[in-house]
């Protein structure tokens, strides 16, 4: 299988997901991009935070929303390294966000293949574009490289 070079944005949001993983929390990185350029940032962070929504989708979220002054981010494209549970894919929709890159898949969290699908309900009011597999092995050899030091 050929491999192709991973895009700069999913190698930041990798950068993101190691520092979660520098500080004790599930390694999972998101970035937004709005016309090629990086708005924001953001890592798994809920026992850090005390915030159950500390998730890496929604920090990234909720800073680039803050930065462009605006609560919907049209034209903007969400990376992150695993595939968003039902709240970030529930964010995601209310952002408005055009376009969702992602890592690996999450056969057990993950509610854009999986669970919940929820830009495959019918009530869902904004689908974004899904590019899924961006990155995987690497997000997925971070997730079992933490977990397996864990135990
Ligand atoms: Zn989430």
């Amino acid at each position: 299988m050929t491999r192709w070079p991973l895009p700069e944005y999913m190698r930041l949001a990798l950068a993101q997901a190691r520092k979660a993983a520098e500080s004790g929390e599930v390694p999972i990185g998101a970035v937004v991009v709005k016309d090629g350029e990086v708005i924001a940032a953001g890592r798994n962070a809920p026992r850090e935070r005390h915030d159950p929504t500390s998730h890496a989708e929604m920090e990234a979220i909720r800073t680039a929303a803050r930065i462009l002054g605006n609560e919907r981010l049209e034209g903007c494209e969400l990376w992150v390294t695993l595939e968003p549970c039902a709240m970030c894919a529930g964010a995601i929709v209310h952002a408005r966000i055009a376009r969702l890159y992602y890592g690996a898949s999450d056969p057990k969290g993950g509610a854009v293949e999986h669970g919940a699908r929820v830009f495959e309900q019918e009530q869902c009011l904004h689908r974004p574009e899904v590019y899924p597999g961006i990155g995987e092995a690497e997000s997925a050899d971070l997730l079992r490289k933490f977990f397996r030091e864990r135990r």
